[in-house]
């Protein structure tokens, strides 16, 4: 897969979201369940440091906008689009690891 910035492959992106269930666990073991995007601003498929955006998830019926996204190192975890705009999260919690090595 390529991250390279961006938005992501619509092709890489529709074969990607083949083998992501639609509700389940993140890396975190947060339970997830898909949900219709509604009135959410789509951010599928923009990459956001290791993020991407997979689809508009329900956590824990929080009112806030949360996303399953894939992180670069191949977990699963959700985020909150608020989160993610202010780059807040950056990663599953890999990205500070890689920069300290
Ligand atoms: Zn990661």
């Amino acid at each position: 897969m390529r991250w390279s910035g961006g938005i992501m492959n619509r092709e890489e992106l529709e074969k990607l979201l083949e083998t992501i269930p639609e509700e389940g666990f993140d890396c975190k073991n947060r339970y997830y369940k898909r949900i219709p995007l509604g009135r959410a601003q789509d951010i599928t498929g923009i990459e956001y440091t290791y993020l991407v955006p997979l689809f508009k998830v329900n956590y824990n019926n929080s009112i806030l906008t949360h996303w399953l996204c894939k992180c670069k190192c191949g977990n699963l975890v959700i985020a909150k689009t608020k989160d993610l705009n202010s780059k807040f999260t950056k990663s599953c919690g890999c990205y500070h690891i890689e920069e300290t090595k």
